[in-house]
């Protein structure tokens, strides 16, 4: 099949900025985004069929933005329903191979460019980018016998199809709830994300989804199965060194070779010392405050300067890349449903500011008695409005009343 542009690993990593776009799909400004596969029956899928609901490519404004659904359906034989997450994951190498493409972040954050270059080469349809998508996913991946996309650019048909998603993201996560490190003997490690930041490697265990929140333990279970060469492979857990900072020997033999040799050592529930690598995928960052030595959480959608003064973007620069970064960590917002949730340094309990929208969303998860006392933006602008507010709401990292594990 003949394509207008370039396909190959050597367009990873290329970065399409704001003045070489000719336009954009999600990302902050569309209000509904995501990309989904479904595995499906054999006989529901007409292979290899591309359809696009809502405008073209050639139709837009340069330098517009636009919703975007990319739903996915596959069927094969040895793909198993676990496999659904990975093969969907597998959209961020796939579509960074196209020349002119760049794909950032996954799942309802998705955020795809495409390059002023490649569309003058000629890529002005989304059936050719699901053409190609085709192409790679068939060539790389055996076990995808039938497959079919659908490109939706029509903002209410995206909102729409949205609320499906959204339930069957909150399904899959819901597997982990139960299961604990202690319970199995192999976590798995994924280096996706290196194109880009070249040091970055994440563990995945029950108790510590990926950065990027679309890999849980089960699903690094079913890619490892998939593709045992691929990106995403086991981790023997070897000797638990540190019960409260999360410190295993087989996760930092591991972080040892997969970052070429610059970390030795993970702290899987700790944001100092040796914290997690933060690549750029992440969904949120958990923030020091060295005002209240305490934390703050702002997540990727949240939109103006948090209390800091800075807005998601610019902390993200000083977070991503690759590097361990004490006191700034990205982070999955399911993170924060785990009961390990930096348990080093205090927890949620040592949480003192967060947006209202994440506030609301994981409302299950905080304790009853901590819910108010956490700050949003409604409660806090700046950092120097800080100590007065928790003092008033009896804050009780503040009060003291947090014991540390260590
Ligand atoms: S954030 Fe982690 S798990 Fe997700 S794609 Fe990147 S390296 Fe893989």
């Amino acid at each position: 099949m003949e394509f207008h542009v370039d396909i190959g690993p050597q367009y990873e990593g290329e970065v399409i900025r704001k003045e070489d776009m000719q336009v954009e799909f999600g990302g902050p400004k569309a209000k509904a985004k995501f990309e989904l596969v479904t595995l499906k029956n054999p006989d529901e899928i007409e292979h290899e069929k591309v359809e696009v609901i809502g405008p073209d490519i050639k139709d837009m404004p340069e330098g517009s933005s636009y919703p975007i659904a990319i739903l996915i359906n596959i069927a094969g034989e040895a793909l198993e329903k676990d496999m659904e997450p990975v093969i969907e994951r597998r959209m961020h190498m796939y579509a960074n191979y196209i020349e002119g493409v760049y794909h950032m972040n996954q799942r309802n954050d998705v955020w795809i460019r495409l390059s002023k270059a490649s569309f003058k080469k000629g890529l002005n349809s989304l059936k050719e980018v699901g053409d190609i998508l085709i192409f790679l996913y068939t060539s790389e991946l055996s076990a995808i016998e039938k497959i079919s996309i659908t490109l939706v650019t029509d903002e209410k048909k995206v909102q729409e199809l949205l609320a499906e998603a959204l339930k069957v993201y909150e399904a899959r996560d819901e597997r982990l709830k139960g299961l604990r490190e202690e319970d199995v003997d192999l976590f798995y490690g994924c280096v996706l994300c290196q194109s880009f930041a070249p040091t970055h490697c994440c563990v995945i265990t029950p108790e510590r989804i990926a950065n990027c929140g679309a890999i849980n333990w089960f699903d690094g279970k079913a890619a490892y199965k998939l593709d045992p060469e691929g990106p995403i492979f086991g981790v023997e857990k070897g000797e638990l060194l540190d019960p409260g900072r999360g410190e295993y020997s087989g996760c930092n033999q591991c972080v040892a070779e997969r970052s070429l040799g610059e970390y030795n050592r993970v702290y899987l529930h700790s944001a100092f010392e040796h914290p997690h690598t933060s690549c750029g995928c992440f969904q949120a960052i958990l923030f020091y405050i060295p005002e209240v030595d305490a934390f703050g959480i702002v997540h990727r959608d949240f939109v103006g300067p948090t209390l800091l003064g800075e807005a998601f973007s610019k902390m993200a620069g000083v977070t991503s890349g690759g590097r361990q970064v004490e006191g700034s960590c990205g982070l999955a917002l399911e993170l924060i449903r785990s009961p390990k949730f930096f348990q080093a340094d205090g927890g949620l309990r040592r949480v003192v500011w967060m947006p209202k929208a994440i506030k609301e969303r994981y409302k299950d998860v905080i304790p009853a008695d901590l819910y108010d006392k956490i700050a949003s933006e409604e409660d806090v602008k700046t950092v120097d409005q800080l100590p007065a507010f928790l003092e008033k709401v009896g804050h009780p990292w503040i009060k003291g009343e947090v014991e540390l594990p260590i």
